[in-house]
């Protein structure tokens, strides 16, 4: 049987209006040991934000439920910093054009890269809209999820990308490169089982997770938990990825599992989830 670290590499905790390091402590309860935590929404967490002070008010708050949540684990927890990508819209509704807009947002992945290049932060978070948007709006946020890339090539981290669904992310994957980027540490976060060109970070349904681990690529489980009162199982719980592991690994699946938790984090971080246990 597997009795390996389980990383959750995409949760929210969201110490303001959330449960914050509750839901950190339900998640090693389940059997959990390594999590990301990524900011949320900077909307949701400091309101309207005009200037990286902004951004940076938003990711102090989640590198400090990060470290109250890594006291919890036998494993750590990482905070996973950057800035979404549906900011374009709610810039827009407030005046911005997609240049002004796009150029706020690189200065929240600026600020996230610090937090990389200085220590707390693991890796940085950007991306593009999932939803239809038009094409000055498209264009601007590819610009944002490029600059990301350079940065986090000019700090040595990961990138976790919120975009669209489907699989075909080989444009992507070359646009990381051309900044710099190998294609290894980009990840596509809330991804189904595969995709073509990144990293999935495979939301954690059932079907999804046996079609990557039936397959040989690296991937990782994640449940995007919110951390949000107002909309109580919108999202996977934070026992899911535990209690998945816990299934895979009886239906014989422990190889697949080494890759979604030590193997993969190591090649896409650089972090050992087996040396971080049970200190
Ligand atoms: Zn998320």
């Amino acid at each position: 049987m597997y009795d390996g670290p389980v990383l959750d590499n995409h949760l929210h905790l969201d110490p303001v209006n959330g449960r914050g390091v509750d839901a950190a402590e339900e998640f090693a309860r389940a059997g959990g040991t390594h999590l990301n935590v990524l900011n949320k929404p900077s909307w949701h967490l400091v309101g309207d934000v005009d200037d990286e002070d902004g951004f940076g008010e938003s990711f102090e708050l989640t590198i400090d439920a990060t470290e109250e949540a890594d006291e919890r684990l036998s494993g750590r927890a990482w905070p996973v910093l950057g800035v979404h990508p549906a900011l374009i819209s709610r810039l827009l509704d407030r005046g911005y054009d997609p240049d002004e807009a796009a150029e706020l947002m690189q200065a929240g992945i600026d600020v996230a890269a610090e937090y990389v290049a200085s220590g707390p932060a693991l890796a940085i978070k950007s991306g593009r809209p999932h939803y239809e948007v038009d094409d000055a709006v498209w264009d601007a946020s590819n610009t944002v999820m490029r600059h990301a890339f350079a940065r986090a090539a000019e700090v040595g981290c990961a990138v976790q990308l919120h975009t669209e669904g489907g699989e075909d992310f080989e444009d992507v994957a070359e646009w990381a490169e051309a900044e710099g980027l190998p294609r290894e540490r980009v990840v596509k976060h809330y991804s189904g089982g595969y995709v073509e060109g990144v990293v999935p970070s495979v939301i954690s349904h059932k079907d999804e997770l046996e079609r990557a681990c039936g397959g040989e690529w690296p991937f990782f489980m994640e449940t995007d938990f919110i951390d949000d009162p107002d909309r109580p199982g919108a999202v996977l719980g934070p026992k899911t990825v535990p209690k998945r592991t816990r299934w895979l690994a009886e239906a014989g699946y422990e190889e697949a599992l080494r890759r979604a938790h030590v193997e993969t984090p190591a090649r896409v971080y650089g972090i050992d989830t087996i040396a971080t246990l049970s200190r």
